[in-house]
């Protein structure tokens, strides 16, 4: 049988899935057990060369209580962990100042406690107020027991200092670890909750088939434009001739490659002149900004012939198709809708006289 190979990383990242806020804690979690495992042996080693804790055999158990507490991260819910982390902390926090007294600053462990509480909770803004003050009344507690409670071990001013800097750099990596895995999920979250609006935003306004901006967007830009002082703008509106005989007769796909290949043109050709949306089925809205009538006509005649003249070949076969188009040129107080029937209304009266034409 294949042996399991120990990877750093999936000890680390076991379960973890980086968008749930779960995973957040548990993170948090394991790096703090990391960290003060590092720091567990550290004080080991100072035990072992000092010889000042050579009666306390209760600290041998601290380092596998430790892994066991690591452990409970890979099977626990948050809450479970939560309360055996913040138990094992308390226990030690009291015992370290019932040992060597308050002196060697093992009150502050409340402080990474004191944040890791805020992610063990959802939303249970009460229940951390009363938590905090807990905490705040255990470290007034503890103060006050450090200074009427002598001290079991008595230690040297030399040792003292040694302890205190293995706690402040155990402390302050904790600390950086915390704060780290907090600023970079949530810059990664947030990150990834804009890339997701913009998408949506995007989806939201354009017309999935053909890429070009959809009514609703170009409802949006009327408006627009309509809102300019002096405004002078022109729309019109195409609709491709016959376009159910090209889906009965060469199928649907062939007629999706119609209009996908017709709007690329009009995207480009449109490009520097306005905007150009599907406005429905087969139909095309056109707008030229800044443009009378006579221009937009000028355009759109141009429009026309590019269709008639260009042949779309799609799975082996050819055809040409034609677009018959309503111009009209915006007058003030007309209101969208007025604007866009006075269009349609041209679009089938060359419908009706023909087709492939262009109405102004
Ligand atoms: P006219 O010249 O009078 O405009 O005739 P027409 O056949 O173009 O008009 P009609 O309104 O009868 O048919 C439009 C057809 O467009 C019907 C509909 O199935 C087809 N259609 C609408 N949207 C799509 C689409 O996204 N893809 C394809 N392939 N066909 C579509
Ligand atoms: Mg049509
Ligand atoms: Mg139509």
């Amino acid at each position: 049988m294949k042996k399991a190979k120990f990877s750093p990383k999936d000890f680390l990242l076991k379960n973890i899935n980086f968008d749930s806020e779960e995973s957040q804690f548990m993170l948090m979690m394991r790096m703090y057990y990391i960290i003060t495992a590092v720091y567990i042996v550290a004080f080991y080693i100072f035990a072992a060369v000092t010889g000042i804790f050579k009666e306390m055999a209760i600290i041998a158990v601290w380092l596998p209580l430790h892994i066991a507490c690591y452990f409970t991260t890979y099977r626990c819910g948050r809450r479970v962990v939560f309360h055996i982390f913040s138990g094992g902390i308390l226990t030690w926090l009291i015992y370290s100042v019932y040992l060597m007294g308050e002196d060697y600053g093992a009150h502050y462990f409340i402080y990474p406690l004191m944040v890791i509480s805020f992610f063990a909770t959802y939303k249970n803004f009460y229940g951390k107020v009363a938590y905090m003050a807990f905490l705040l009344a255990l470290n007034i507690g503890v103060y006050y027991f450090g200074k009427v409670h002598e001290p079991v071990i008595l230690i040297t001013d030399k040792q003292g200092d040694i302890i205190n800097i293995m706690y402040t750099v155990t402390l302050f990596v904790c600390m950086f670890a915390i704060c780290f895995i907090f600023s970079n999920t949530n810059q990664t979250a947030l990150e990834k909750l804009n890339s997701y609006n913009r998408r949506l935003k995007k989806e939201a306004e354009t017309d999935a088939l053909t890429g070009l901006i959809n009514r609703r967007s170009m409802y949006r830009v009327l408006e627009e434009n309509m809102n300019v002082k002096d405004t002078n703008f022109t729309v019109a509106i195409g609709d491709i001739d016959f376009f159910k005989k090209i889906n009965d007769s060469k199928g649907h796909n062939f007629g999706d490659e119609v209009l996908k290949n017709i709007s690329e043109y009009f995207l480009a050709y449109m490009s520097d002149k306005g905007f150009v949306c599907r406005w429905g089925g087969e139909e095309f809205l056109f707008l030229f900004p800044s443009c009378n009538a006579d221009t937009a006509y000028e355009y759109v005649l141009e429009l026309r012939q590019h269709i008639e003249s260009t042949p779309i070949t799609y799975g082996g076969e050819t055809i040409h198709v034609t677009m018959t188009f309503g111009v009209e040129e915006y007058k003030s107080e007309l209101m969208v809708t007025e604007l866009i029937h006075k269009a349609d209304d041209k679009l089938y009266t060359g419908k009706n006289s023909g087709r492939n034409t262009v109405i102004i």
